[in-house]
């Protein structure tokens, strides 16, 4: 019989007869049944209950069982899904297998407590295989931190290094009395002002570790916030600003949230030319929110896109324009990650980015 906590369960299938009878029997084992009739039904299913695994009809019309499954393996990596079919062939369970799935039933089901041993037991298999997996990537981002800390500690003092010598000279010169006091100071607030910046980013980045503390925020109050921030930067860029907020509030981690959408709007005034435009956007459906960064500047290569996430990651766009130390991004997607969401970009140069967080 089932265990004290039900499984959730989506169980996909086009007959109806089917349906009915999993929706009745498995309940009666320990499980809360939802139903699609289709591939496509069954994606927009998932968003809205999460199920814990899926059951899934090979032969359907439209989508059927494999295509729907690498559809729902590549939006839910981590979603064990669980193939049935009347007519099983050994190359579709070899391609099923081999592309993440879980476990491959024979129809007709006649006996409900062996699916039901079958998908426990697949579930047990794939809660310590998540298990391993994670103990695994904390004991590289352990090692991982090791090799950060001293990348980052050579780039600080390399980074440091430039502006520091451009303190020290200027301020000598203007001790010594030149004649230009008024240039040479300006130079003075340039490099401390690019030393501010460097130590707002090296802190940002040592502070992303930490639990998310997640809060119900109003979007239009946090952009409008961001807006005022960066105003006084788009006027003198000669930018033009488009707003297309909602008003809906987001359940997020305001420091983090507002953390990254700083870095998006900074990036994208940084990257688009006098003229051009800038233009911030969300749109919730209930269940997801997704909030753009989109600007006309000068794009990114696509050869280039996967790096630009990773630590250092920068693209020399040769535009004279003083690379950063590509942190960036990498903070942005860490912290998006860290609110279990996801940071995503689309490019094309001399057309513009838009950068797209999910949460
Ligand atoms: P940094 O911390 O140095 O500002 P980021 O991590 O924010 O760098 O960005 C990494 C690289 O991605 C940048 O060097 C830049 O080349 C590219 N990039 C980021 N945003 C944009 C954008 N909106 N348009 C064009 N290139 C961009």
């Amino acid at each position: 019989m089932g265990e004290a906590k039900e499984i959730t369960i989506l169980v996909v299938d086009d007959d109806p007869d089917m349906r009915r009878l999993l929706e009745v029997r498995l309940p009666q084992l320990g499980y809360s049944v939802t139903t699609a009739s289709s591939g496509d039904e069954a994606i927009s299913l998932i968003w809205q209950v999460n199920p814990q695994i899926v059951l899934l009809d090979q032969e359907m019309p439209g989508s059927d069982g494999l295509n729907s499954f690498l559809d729902i393996r590549n939006t839910w990596p981590d979603l064990p899904v669980v193939m049935c079919t009347g007519h099983g062939s050994i190359e579709l369970v070899r391609v099923f297998m081999l592309k993440g799935g879980q476990d491959f039933i024979q129809k007709p089901i006649l006996d409900l407590e062996t699916l039901d041993f079958r998908l426990r037991k697949v579930l047990r298999d794939f809660e310590k295989e998540r298990k391993a997996r994670e103990e695994l990537i904390a004991a590289r981002e352990k090692v991982d931190a090791e090799a950060f800390k001293s990348m980052i500690l050579a780039s600080i003092s390399h980074e440091l290094r430039t502006p520091l010598n451009h303190l020290m000279g200027f301020s000598q010169m203007l001790a010594a009395g030149v004649e230009q006091p008024v240039e040479i100071s300006q130079k003075i607030i340039e490099a401390a002002d690019r030393l501010s910046g460097l130590v707002d980013k090296i802190m940002a980045a040592a502070t992303l570790e930490g639990n998310p503390v997640i809060s119900v925020l109003s979007l239009p109050d946090l952009i409008q916030e961001l807006i005022v921030y960066f105003e006084w930067q788009i006027k003198t860029k000669g930018l033009i600003l488009k707003t297309d907020v909602p008003a809906l509030s987001v359940s997020a981690d305001y420091r983090k949230l507002r953390k990254v959408l700083s870095n998006l709007i900074e990036n994208a005034i940084k990257f688009t030319e006098s003229g051009g435009a800038i233009k911030i956007s969300a749109f919730g459906d209930g269940v997801r929110m997704v909030i753009s960064v989109a600007d006309s500047g000068i794009g990114i290569a696509e050869k280039d896109l996967k790096g630009i996430f990773e630590r250092f990651g920068k693209v020399d766009h040769k535009t004279g324009e003083r690379p950063g130390m590509g942190m960036g991004l990498y903070a942005a997607k860490k912290l998006v990650d860290l609110m279990g969401g996801k940071l995503d970009v689309t490019s094309e140069p001399g057309k513009g980015s838009i950068f797209t967080v999910t949460l």
